[in-house]
């Protein structure tokens, strides 16, 4: 019997697709990130602001964040879109560890928090230092378990006298390295302005990060097998507004939001090409059921389209 919800889908699918709208830089390689009869599509739109996409392998959907709307929301191909927490502290970037819990960055709540597999939403850190964290953006796990995460300013109000950020605790930016089992918090990078989103290179000796702020670009951090971190020079800079959420793939090709949508980067920091949405992207992740759909978070909408090539990162 055929289910009624499913057509209804299927139908709401159709009726937002829209033409993929690409540009090769390099055609050749461009070839082996997105195939070429593939095709950019609108999966839902309406909301506030979307960040976040982390996907959930065991229940085969999606997650993301509405910021402003105060939401984590959920996508799947059968089920549509549906509310997966509310409220959730403005959730802003969100992760899975190793053992398939879901991390998220909350900016009012000013925490990492880990949602445990009873279904408690536990604080794994929310301070350095003795001080409260500014608002978390983004989040990675390292295949030894840590996390690594970037606490820019943007969770917090603006004082409209002052122009500070109210609250503020931390004396700035910082992008950190949190140990779940010792609960050791350490900045590994205080020279960011705004670190926002974060991946591991396929071999883990690099971490790229983002900076929205000022300059913006992304900048490769060196890890050395000690776990020391060094380095830091740029690695590319984007021609279209700020790099936000980053991924990387398999081949090491680093894939980020843009003001124009997602662009590619090869491991030398030459742009391979680009996907152009109608709105501006803040963050993307791989997922599906074999790893080979990029979806796509662009202000009021979630976008998606297949790639020919998974993702190296969670
Ligand atoms: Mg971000």
């Amino acid at each position: 019997m055929k289910n009624p919800a499913k057509i209804i889908i299927v139908t709401f699918l159709s009726s937002l697709g829209c033409a993929a709208d690409f540009e090769a830089t390099q055609p050749a390689e461009f070839a082996r990130c997105i195939p070429a009869e593939a095709r950019v599509t609108k999966l839902a739109g309406g909301f506030g602001f979307t960040e976040g996409p982390a996907w959930i392998k065991e229940g085969g959907y999606l997650i993301f964040s509405d910021i402003p709307r105060d939401e984590i929301r959920k996508w799947s191909s059968s089920g549509g879109v549906a509310t997966f927490r509310a409220p959730s502290r403005n959730t802003n970037g969100n992760t899975i560890d190793l053992e398939g819990r879901i991390l998220s960055c909350e900016h009012s709540g000013r925490r990492v928090a880990r949602l445990e597999k009873d279904g408690t939403l536990r604080t794994l850190v929310d301070s350095f230092e003795g001080r409260k964290l500014n608002s978390p953006n983004d989040v990675v796990v390292k295949s030894d378990g840590t996390l690594w995460f970037t606490d820019p300013e943007y969770g917090l109000k603006t004082d409209p006298a002052t122009k500070q950020k109210v609250g503020k605790e931390q004396p700035g930016n910082f992008v950190y390295r949190h140990d779940p089992r010792t609960g050791r918090t350490t900045a590994i990078a205080r020279d960011f302005d705004q670190p926002n989103g974060l991946a591991f290179s396929p071999d883990e000796r690099k971490l790229y990060v983002a900076d929205s702020g000022k300059p913006r670009h992304i900048r490769a951090l060196e890890i050395a097998a000690d776990g020391t971190v060094s380095g830091g020079a740029v690695f590319c800079t984007l021609d279209k507004g700020a790099p936000d959420g980053i991924r990387v793939d398999t081949a090491g090709r680093v894939w980020t939001s843009s003001g124009d949508g997602v662009q590619i980067f090869g491991p030398d920091g030459k742009r391979i090409g680009r996907i152009i949405l109608p709105e501006a992207a803040a963050n993307l992740c791989f997922g599906g059921p074999d790893g080979r759909t990029l979806f796509m978070t662009a202000r009021t909408s979630l976008y998606a389209v297949p790639t020919a090539v998974a993702g190296a990162s969670r």
